[in-house]
């Protein structure tokens, strides 16, 4: 398992999680607008089903107070026949006729007839005379006589060329039979009046129509409607007369018209003015106009759901390409860092030539590249190193060469490019570069090259190339490899940097603790020993005493030999004093030409004996030349608890002693 792969799963399962949610917000949503548009739309078609039905019982209201208000007139004519029968009175029949007429907008003509059919009296002069026995409204009632019936005639067309109906009422003789019938012609101009009173939108048509089936009228007026017979089987019609019921809303393909209406029958046969057949009241609406307002809203709610969700998605899906990004930075800066401590670590335990090897692999693993070098570059930037490569391919060039094989700047190629831009160098089409660096024959071509530098103080160190990744090497891959080249080069000179602090170290140790003329301890290095060695002395109750001597005339020994014969007087005395004395004695350059011996295991007067011997020593010792020296001492033993100073100083005071007393002398305090 790579490190990546679980923020990888993590990250799928994040992206998985915000894919859902939005879903479920969208589908939500999604939900709400089309509820919404349901119920738009079932009220939207109820409320003009509605409406549709009211328009048509405003139209069947008033058709039914036409036929009542002509029943009446009718009905009045008859009871006024008595007197307005017989030729003497035609005259007055016609006016009372004609009067009626006129007070009834709905009427145009009005006349009576005989049992035969004849007219006997009539509202127009013209019509007088004429038999309409062949006329439907005036046979229907001859052969189904009833006083109490008002009939209405199916429409048919009239000799203005208009269809008009009848409204009827026969006329009983004194035996009660059918003695001819008194009708009323409708005006078709009233019943258009009341049709397109109640249209209310351009696509709506109002028809009045016959009980069996034939249509009347058509408002507004379309050809060849007045007169079609509905009654025919699957017709809207139809399908109202057979429900049995008085109201009926369809949507569907109209017979009359052939076309998909959303269509509102009513009945109209009122049981008080027992008509033999009813009208029927239809009117129509084209529901693709009833639904255009809605229909826009869908379309409008639905691109902008639509719009909400491919801008939800391409948002989301940005936001992860996003994420998806940094985290790929992210893992790809862990695994530099990675890698980096890998460099470390292997640093620890391989010389600089493996670190550069293992590092290269790195680099070529990191980079898909199976080419790899690293070469330092001369302080002059003129020349450049080959000191490591990495490549199956090139393995066997590079051990042909050689390593620490050297190229001028000019014969570089592309890395020469590099050290002079002082900048990555990116070459995807290096097979077509002028300045390619060839490789011998045999030999894998360069196809793809990256080369790095790395910077020092503004000066390039050194140049990192990989070569022949699968695809073309990007700045990010650039970044990388300068990042690894870099890294590289620090450990290296920080392994440098080691090497000589261990070496300053080393020497300062050395210079802290010895005297660079005699070799032997210096002051310093003594004073810390004085201490240890008084504290082990005072522990163990054993003794320590202290031999402090100074050279006798020394001064003119530097005055009449010069300085380095004094030098070498100074190294000699304490070679003679190193040879003679025990290993752990401490023996110190206290300054200029006077020594210390601090001896442990010794009091005074062994001490004395000590300085004595050495005294003789040195009074016996020819330093060339002729070369003669003597040196007084002052032997002191340690008093536990005393500081260090106070029994330095009694050692002192006893050599100033030994001075004072002629030199060449030991004396003890
Ligand atoms: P005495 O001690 O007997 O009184 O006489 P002296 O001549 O030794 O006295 P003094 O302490 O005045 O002189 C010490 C001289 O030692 C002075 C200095 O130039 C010399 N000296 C100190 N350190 C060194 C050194 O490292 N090398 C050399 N050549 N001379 C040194
Ligand atoms: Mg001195
Ligand atoms: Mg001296």
């Amino acid at each position: 398992m790579t490190p990546g792969s679980s923020v990888d799963r993590q990250l799928s399962q994040r992206t998985g999680q915000h894919w859902l949610a939005l879903i479920v917000a969208l589908a939500l949503i999604g939900s709400i607008i089309a509820y919404n548009l349901a119920t738009m739309r079932h009220r939207t078609i109820s409320q003009e089903n509605q409406r549709l039905m009211t328009q048509a019982r405003v139209i069947g209201q008033n058709i039914q107070r036409q036929l009542e208000a002509t029943s009446r007139a009718l009905k009045g004519v008859i009871s006024d026949l008595p007197g307005l029968q017989g030729s003497q009175n035609l005259a007055q029949a016609n006016k009372r006729l004609s009067v009626l007429a006129d007070a009834m907008p709905g009427i145009r003509t009005l006349f009576f007839t005989d049992t035969k059919g004849n007219i006997l009296a009539a509202n127009r002069p013209e019509l007088i005379g004429r038999n309409v026995a062949g006329r439907q409204y005036f046979s229907e009632p001859q052969q189904h006589p009833n006083p109490d019936t008002l009939y209405i005639s199916p429409p048919f067309k009239s000799v203005l060329n208009a269809y008009v109906f009848d409204i009827t009422r026969m006329i009983p003789g004194p035996d009660g039979r059918f003695a001819g019938i008194v009708t009323a012609g409708v005006d078709p101009d009233y019943f258009e009046v009341i049709l397109q009173s109640t249209l209310y939108a351009p696509d709506m048509w109002n028809t009045i129509n016959h009980g069996d089936g034939i249509r009347f009228m058509t408002m507004p007026y379309r050809e060849g409607q007045a007169g079609k017979n509905l009654a025919v089987p699957g017709s809207l019609f139809t399908r109202h007369k057979e429900s049995g019921q008085p109201e009926n809303i369809f949507t569907d393909t109209a017979y009359a018209t052939g076309e998909y209406r959303k269509v509102a029958l009513l009945t109209l046969q009122p049981k008080e003015l027992q008509m033999d057949k009813p009208l029927v009241v239809i009117i129509s609406r084209n529901p693709d106009a009833i639904m255009k307002n809605w229909k826009n809203e869908a379309i409008f709610q639905g691109l902008l759901f639509l719009m909400t969700c491919i801008g939800s998605s391409a948002a989301l899906s940005l936001l992860h390409r996003r994420q998806a990004l940094f985290e790929q930075k992210a893992q790809r800066a862990e695994a530099m860092v990675q890698i980096r401590y890998q460099l470390l670590e292997y640093a620890t335990m391989h010389t600089v030539d493996e670190l550069l090897q293992y590092a290269l692999d790195e680099v070529c693993r990191i980079s898909d590249s199976p080419v790899g070098f690293y070469h330092f570059v001369d302080p002059d930037q003129q020349a450049l190193t080959l000191q490591a490569w990495s490549t199956r391919t090139l393995q066997e060039f590079c051990k042909a060469e050689g390593h620490g094989m050297h190229y001028g700047v000019d014969q570089a190629g592309v890395w020469a490019e590099c050290v002079q831009t002082r900048a990555p160098a990116i070459h995807n089409d290096y097979a077509a570069l002028p300045n390619k660096k060839g490789l011998p024959p045999g030999h894998a071509p360069v196809i793809r090259e990256l080369v790095v530098p790395v910077i020092r103080d503004e000066r390039i160190v050194a140049v990192l190339g990989v070569g022949n990744k699968g695809n073309n090497y990007t700045t990010r891959d650039a970044e990388e490899v300068a990042y690894l080249a870099d890294v590289t080069w620090e450990i290296i000179d920080s392994r440098r940097a080691q090497q000589e602090l261990k070496h300053a170290n080393e020497l300062l140790a050395t210079e802290a603790r010895i005297d660079f003329l005699t070799g032997i301890y210096n002051r310093r290095m003594f004073d810390g020993l004085l201490v240890a060695e008084t504290a082990r002395a005072c522990r163990y109750n054993s003794p320590l005493s202290l031999i402090m001597l100074d050279l006798d005339h020394f001064k003119q020994i530097n005055d009449t030999q010069g300085h380095a014969a004094g030098d070498h007087v100074l190294q000699k005395v304490a070679e003679l004093i190193s040879g003679r004395i025990r290993s752990h004695d401490i023996f110190s350059r206290w300054g200029g030409e006077e020594f210390v011996i601090l001896t442990p295991k010794n009091d005074t007067a062994q001490a004395a004996v000590l300085a004595e011997i050495l005294r003789d020593m040195i009074e016996q010792y020819d330093f060339g030349n002729g070369l003669r020296l003597t040196c007084s001492f002052g032997v002191t033993r340690h008093i536990c608890g005393e500081p260090a100073e106070v029994f330095i100083e009694r050692a002192d005071t006893a050599l100033y002693q030994a001075k004072h007393n002629g030199r060449n002398r030991v004396e003890t305090a």
